[in-house]
Protein backbone atom coordinates (compact mmCIF):
# COMPACT_ATOMS: atom_id res chain seq x y z
CA UNK A 1 0.00 0.00 0.00
CA UNK A 2 1.07 3.66 -0.62
CA UNK A 3 3.47 3.15 -3.27
CA UNK A 4 2.54 5.88 -5.59
CA UNK A 5 0.79 7.99 -2.49
CA UNK A 6 -0.69 11.05 -3.81
CA UNK A 7 1.26 11.23 -7.44
CA UNK A 8 -1.25 11.88 -9.79
CA UNK A 9 -1.51 9.67 -12.72
CA UNK A 10 -2.92 9.87 -16.25
CA UNK A 11 -3.87 6.74 -17.92
CA UNK A 12 -4.73 6.50 -21.87
CA UNK A 13 -6.71 3.48 -23.31
CA UNK A 14 -7.42 2.70 -19.14
CA UNK A 15 -10.54 1.41 -19.97
CA UNK A 16 -9.93 -2.36 -20.44
CA UNK A 17 -6.95 -4.62 -20.95
CA UNK A 18 -3.91 -3.54 -19.45
CA UNK A 19 -4.93 -0.06 -18.70
CA UNK A 20 -7.44 -1.27 -16.44
CA UNK A 21 -5.27 -3.04 -14.09
CA UNK A 22 -2.71 0.06 -14.13
CA UNK A 23 -5.31 2.40 -13.20
CA UNK A 24 -6.55 -0.52 -10.50
CA UNK A 25 -3.12 -1.25 -9.35
CA UNK A 26 -1.99 2.67 -9.06
CA UNK A 27 -5.43 3.37 -7.16
CA UNK A 28 -4.92 0.82 -4.99
CA UNK A 29 -1.49 2.26 -4.06
CA UNK A 30 -2.30 5.62 -3.28
CA UNK A 31 -2.95 7.39 -6.39
CA UNK A 32 -5.02 9.67 -8.28
CA UNK A 33 -6.00 8.74 -11.12
CA UNK A 34 -7.28 9.59 -14.72
CA UNK A 35 -8.70 7.54 -16.56
CA UNK A 36 -8.83 7.84 -20.13
CA UNK A 37 -9.97 5.97 -22.83
CA UNK A 38 -12.70 6.24 -25.92
CA UNK A 39 -14.44 3.40 -24.44
CA UNK A 40 -16.29 5.84 -22.11
CA UNK A 41 -19.02 3.56 -20.70
CA UNK A 42 -15.90 0.85 -19.74
CA UNK A 43 -13.81 3.73 -18.21
CA UNK A 44 -16.92 4.81 -16.00
CA UNK A 45 -17.48 1.62 -14.41
CA UNK A 46 -13.90 1.37 -13.69
CA UNK A 47 -14.14 4.51 -11.71
CA UNK A 48 -17.23 3.83 -10.32
CA UNK A 49 -15.28 0.55 -8.95
CA UNK A 50 -12.40 2.45 -7.90
CA UNK A 51 -14.24 4.69 -5.28
CA UNK A 52 -16.38 2.17 -4.10
CA UNK A 53 -12.69 0.14 -3.18
CA UNK A 54 -11.66 3.62 -1.31
CA UNK A 55 -9.63 5.11 -4.18
CA UNK A 56 -9.57 8.12 -6.06
CA UNK A 57 -10.84 8.63 -9.98
CA UNK A 58 -12.25 10.21 -12.80
CA UNK A 59 -12.97 9.79 -16.13
CA UNK A 60 -12.53 11.60 -18.94
CA UNK A 61 -12.79 10.50 -22.92
CA UNK A 62 -9.69 10.93 -24.90
CA UNK A 63 -9.00 9.61 -28.23
CA UNK A 64 -4.99 9.97 -28.28
CA UNK A 65 -4.30 10.98 -31.50
CA UNK A 66 -6.58 14.12 -31.50
CA UNK A 67 -4.59 16.68 -30.17
CA UNK A 68 -7.25 19.04 -29.40
CA UNK A 69 -8.75 16.42 -27.37
CA UNK A 70 -5.48 15.56 -25.51
CA UNK A 71 -4.44 19.54 -24.01
CA UNK A 72 -8.06 20.03 -23.24
CA UNK A 73 -7.64 16.48 -21.10
CA UNK A 74 -4.95 17.24 -19.86
CA UNK A 75 -5.76 20.73 -18.67
CA UNK A 76 -8.62 19.21 -16.56
CA UNK A 77 -7.01 16.49 -15.01
CA UNK A 78 -4.45 19.32 -13.71
CA UNK A 79 -6.89 21.21 -12.95
CA UNK A 80 -9.13 18.69 -10.95
CA UNK A 81 -6.25 16.78 -9.20
CA UNK A 82 -4.07 19.94 -8.96
CA UNK A 83 -0.99 18.35 -11.41
CA UNK A 84 0.48 15.94 -13.19
CA UNK A 85 3.24 13.26 -12.06
CA UNK A 86 2.57 10.22 -14.07
CA UNK A 87 1.75 9.63 -17.49
CA UNK A 88 1.18 5.51 -18.48
CA UNK A 89 0.59 5.96 -22.54
CA UNK A 90 -1.02 2.56 -23.07
CA UNK A 91 -3.73 3.41 -25.13
CA UNK A 92 -2.83 1.58 -28.70
CA UNK A 93 -4.18 -0.37 -31.51
CA UNK A 94 -3.46 -3.65 -33.49
CA UNK A 95 -3.97 -4.05 -37.32
CA UNK A 96 -5.43 -7.53 -37.80
CA UNK A 97 -5.83 -9.57 -40.04
CA UNK A 98 -2.23 -9.45 -40.70
CA UNK A 99 -1.15 -8.25 -44.02
CA UNK A 100 2.37 -8.26 -45.49
CA UNK A 101 4.10 -5.06 -46.37
CA UNK A 102 3.44 -4.98 -50.23
CA UNK A 103 -0.39 -5.17 -49.54
CA UNK A 104 -1.07 -2.69 -46.54
CA UNK A 105 -2.59 0.38 -47.85
CA UNK A 106 -0.74 3.70 -46.67
CA UNK A 107 -4.23 4.61 -44.58
CA UNK A 108 -4.07 1.40 -42.75
CA UNK A 109 -0.75 2.34 -41.55
CA UNK A 110 -1.13 5.53 -41.08
CA UNK A 111 -4.56 4.65 -38.45
CA UNK A 112 -2.34 2.52 -36.68
CA UNK A 113 0.84 5.75 -36.15
CA UNK A 114 -1.79 7.69 -35.29
CA UNK A 115 -3.01 5.83 -32.51
CA UNK A 116 0.45 3.94 -31.42
CA UNK A 117 3.30 6.78 -32.32
CA UNK A 118 1.15 10.06 -32.41
CA UNK A 119 -0.54 9.64 -29.75
CA UNK A 120 2.17 8.90 -27.48
CA UNK A 121 4.17 12.09 -28.84
CA UNK A 122 0.74 13.96 -28.45
CA UNK A 123 0.49 13.12 -25.01
CA UNK A 124 4.02 13.51 -23.80
CA UNK A 125 4.30 16.65 -25.51
CA UNK A 126 1.04 18.09 -23.31
CA UNK A 127 2.19 16.37 -19.93
CA UNK A 128 6.00 17.29 -20.03
CA UNK A 129 5.06 21.36 -18.95
CA UNK A 130 3.29 19.81 -16.35
CA UNK A 131 5.97 17.78 -14.78
CA UNK A 132 8.53 20.59 -15.65
CA UNK A 133 6.34 23.25 -13.22
CA UNK A 134 6.03 20.43 -10.37
CA UNK A 135 9.74 19.77 -10.70
CA UNK A 136 9.48 15.83 -12.60
CA UNK A 137 7.68 13.08 -13.33
CA UNK A 138 7.62 9.46 -14.64
CA UNK A 139 6.50 8.62 -18.07
CA UNK A 140 6.18 5.07 -18.96
CA UNK A 141 5.43 3.82 -22.96
CA UNK A 142 4.11 0.47 -23.08
CA UNK A 143 5.49 -0.55 -26.08
CA UNK A 144 5.84 -4.38 -26.50
CA UNK A 145 7.76 -7.62 -27.34
CA UNK A 146 7.69 -6.42 -30.70
CA UNK A 147 9.90 -3.21 -29.87
CA UNK A 148 12.21 -5.02 -29.48
CA UNK A 149 12.19 -8.36 -31.92
CA UNK A 150 9.93 -8.88 -34.88
CA UNK A 151 7.91 -11.29 -36.00
CA UNK A 152 6.55 -12.05 -39.98
CA UNK A 153 3.51 -10.26 -39.49
CA UNK A 154 1.61 -6.94 -38.72
CA UNK A 155 4.57 -4.59 -40.02
CA UNK A 156 2.81 -1.39 -39.01
CA UNK A 157 2.23 -2.54 -34.93
CA UNK A 158 6.17 -3.62 -35.11
CA UNK A 159 6.94 -0.67 -36.74
CA UNK A 160 5.31 1.25 -34.27
CA UNK A 161 6.48 -0.68 -31.29
CA UNK A 162 9.88 0.09 -32.28
CA UNK A 163 9.10 3.60 -32.93
CA UNK A 164 8.32 3.93 -28.94
CA UNK A 165 11.38 2.68 -27.68
CA UNK A 166 13.72 5.17 -29.12
CA UNK A 167 11.39 7.57 -27.99
CA UNK A 168 11.49 6.56 -24.73
CA UNK A 169 15.20 7.17 -24.73
CA UNK A 170 15.30 10.09 -26.67
CA UNK A 171 13.08 12.04 -24.58
CA UNK A 172 14.59 10.04 -21.27
CA UNK A 173 18.47 11.74 -22.15
CA UNK A 174 16.33 15.31 -23.23
CA UNK A 175 14.63 15.39 -19.66
CA UNK A 176 16.74 13.75 -17.45
CA UNK A 177 18.58 16.94 -15.52
CA UNK A 178 14.88 17.96 -15.08
CA UNK A 179 13.68 15.07 -12.73
CA UNK A 180 11.46 13.35 -15.75
CA UNK A 181 12.27 9.72 -16.04
CA UNK A 182 10.81 8.29 -19.06
CA UNK A 183 10.83 4.09 -19.43
CA UNK A 184 9.04 1.98 -21.97
CA UNK A 185 7.69 -1.65 -20.85
CA UNK A 186 7.56 -4.35 -23.34
CA UNK A 187 4.97 -6.92 -22.54
CA UNK A 188 4.87 -10.47 -23.77
CA UNK A 189 1.52 -11.73 -25.08
CA UNK A 190 -1.12 -10.90 -22.31
CA UNK A 191 -4.52 -12.31 -22.49
CA UNK A 192 -6.66 -9.26 -23.65
CA UNK A 193 -8.91 -8.31 -26.21
CA UNK A 194 -6.22 -7.14 -28.71
CA UNK A 195 -5.02 -10.52 -28.17
CA UNK A 196 -7.92 -12.71 -28.61
CA UNK A 197 -8.97 -9.99 -31.93
CA UNK A 198 -5.65 -10.96 -33.05
CA UNK A 199 -5.87 -14.77 -32.26
CA UNK A 200 -9.72 -14.70 -34.36
CA UNK A 201 -8.61 -13.04 -36.80
CA UNK A 202 -5.84 -14.97 -37.74
CA UNK A 203 -8.35 -17.39 -38.62
CA UNK A 204 -7.75 -19.96 -34.71
CA UNK A 205 -10.22 -20.56 -32.42
CA UNK A 206 -9.45 -18.97 -29.16
CA UNK A 207 -8.37 -22.65 -27.85
CA UNK A 208 -6.02 -23.22 -30.17
CA UNK A 209 -4.42 -19.49 -30.09
CA UNK A 210 -3.94 -20.34 -26.46
CA UNK A 211 -2.17 -23.46 -26.93
CA UNK A 212 0.47 -21.33 -29.35
CA UNK A 213 1.00 -19.11 -26.91
CA UNK A 214 1.45 -21.24 -24.44
CA UNK A 215 4.28 -22.44 -26.60
CA UNK A 216 5.77 -19.17 -27.35
CA UNK A 217 6.84 -18.24 -24.26
CA UNK A 218 9.04 -20.39 -22.17
CA UNK A 219 6.88 -20.21 -18.63
CA UNK A 220 4.05 -22.43 -20.77
CA UNK A 221 1.87 -19.71 -20.63
CA UNK A 222 0.81 -15.71 -21.93
CA UNK A 223 0.70 -13.09 -19.00
CA UNK A 224 -1.96 -11.37 -16.84
CA UNK A 225 -2.91 -7.72 -16.92
CA UNK A 226 -1.21 -7.49 -13.62
CA UNK A 227 1.95 -8.66 -14.39
CA UNK A 228 2.28 -5.13 -16.58
CA UNK A 229 0.29 -3.42 -14.28
CA UNK A 230 3.21 -3.85 -11.46
CA UNK A 231 5.53 -2.82 -13.28
CA UNK A 232 4.10 0.46 -13.87
CA UNK A 233 3.39 0.83 -10.84
CA UNK A 234 7.29 0.34 -10.07
CA UNK A 235 8.39 2.78 -13.03
CA UNK A 236 5.73 5.45 -11.51
CA UNK A 237 6.68 4.91 -7.99
CA UNK A 238 10.01 6.50 -6.37
CA UNK A 239 11.50 3.12 -6.15
CA UNK A 240 12.61 3.37 -9.31
CA UNK A 241 14.13 6.87 -9.05
CA UNK A 242 17.73 5.78 -11.09
CA UNK A 243 15.83 4.07 -13.65
CA UNK A 244 15.11 6.08 -16.86
CA UNK A 245 15.35 5.17 -20.42
CA UNK A 246 15.60 1.92 -19.36
CA UNK A 247 13.46 -1.02 -20.88
CA UNK A 248 11.06 -3.25 -18.38
CA UNK A 249 10.67 -6.71 -20.52
CA UNK A 250 7.98 -8.73 -19.16
CA UNK A 251 7.44 -11.38 -21.35
CA UNK A 252 7.80 -14.87 -19.75
CA UNK A 253 11.17 -15.72 -21.39
CA UNK A 254 9.37 -14.66 -24.80
CA UNK A 255 13.04 -12.76 -25.55
CA UNK A 256 15.30 -14.51 -23.58
CA UNK A 257 15.76 -17.10 -26.43
P1 LIG B 1 -7.00 -3.46 -25.54
O1 LIG B 1 -7.52 -4.57 -24.70
O2 LIG B 1 -7.44 -3.35 -26.95
O3 LIG B 1 -7.22 -2.07 -24.79
C1 LIG B 1 -6.74 -0.88 -25.35
C2 LIG B 1 -7.66 0.26 -25.00
O4 LIG B 1 -7.21 1.44 -25.72
C3 LIG B 1 -9.09 -0.01 -25.46
O5 LIG B 1 -10.01 0.52 -24.53
C4 LIG B 1 -9.14 0.76 -26.77
O6 LIG B 1 -10.46 1.07 -27.21
C5 LIG B 1 -8.35 1.98 -26.39
N1 LIG B 1 -8.00 2.79 -27.55
C6 LIG B 1 -7.91 2.42 -28.85
N2 LIG B 1 -7.65 3.49 -29.63
C7 LIG B 1 -7.57 4.56 -28.78
C8 LIG B 1 -7.33 5.94 -28.97
N3 LIG B 1 -7.15 6.46 -30.20
N4 LIG B 1 -7.30 6.75 -27.89
C9 LIG B 1 -7.50 6.24 -26.65
N5 LIG B 1 -7.76 4.96 -26.41
C10 LIG B 1 -7.78 4.11 -27.47
O7 LIG B 1 -5.38 -3.55 -25.61
P2 LIG B 1 -4.36 -4.18 -24.56
O8 LIG B 1 -4.07 -5.56 -24.97
O9 LIG B 1 -4.78 -3.88 -23.20
O10 LIG B 1 -3.05 -3.33 -24.93
C11 LIG B 1 -2.73 -2.13 -24.26
C12 LIG B 1 -1.37 -1.66 -24.76
O11 LIG B 1 -0.39 -2.68 -24.54
C13 LIG B 1 -1.34 -1.36 -26.26
O12 LIG B 1 -0.48 -0.27 -26.50
C14 LIG B 1 -0.74 -2.63 -26.84
O13 LIG B 1 -0.11 -2.42 -28.07
C15 LIG B 1 0.26 -2.99 -25.75
N6 LIG B 1 0.63 -4.40 -25.73
C16 LIG B 1 -0.32 -5.35 -25.51
C17 LIG B 1 0.07 -6.68 -25.50
C18 LIG B 1 -0.91 -7.79 -25.26
O14 LIG B 1 -0.51 -8.95 -25.43
N7 LIG B 1 -2.15 -7.53 -24.88
C19 LIG B 1 1.41 -7.04 -25.70
C20 LIG B 1 2.34 -6.03 -25.91
C21 LIG B 1 1.94 -4.71 -25.92
P3 LIG B 1 -11.14 0.11 -28.35
O15 LIG B 1 -11.32 -1.23 -27.69
O16 LIG B 1 -12.40 0.80 -28.69
O17 LIG B 1 -10.14 0.06 -29.49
Amino acid sequence: MGRVDNKVAIVTGGSIGLGRSICELLAKEGAKVAVTDILDKEGQNLVDEIKAAGGTANFWHLDVANEGQVTSVFDEVAKTFGKIDVLVNNAGIGDFPSTPTHELTLERWNKVMDVNVNGVFLCVKAAIPYMLKSGGGSIINISSIYGLVSAPDIPAYHASKGAVRLMTKTDALLYAKQNIRVNSVHPGFIWTDLVQNYLTTSGLTLEAGREILNELHPVGHPGEPDDIGWGVVYLASDESKFVTGSELVIDGGYTAR
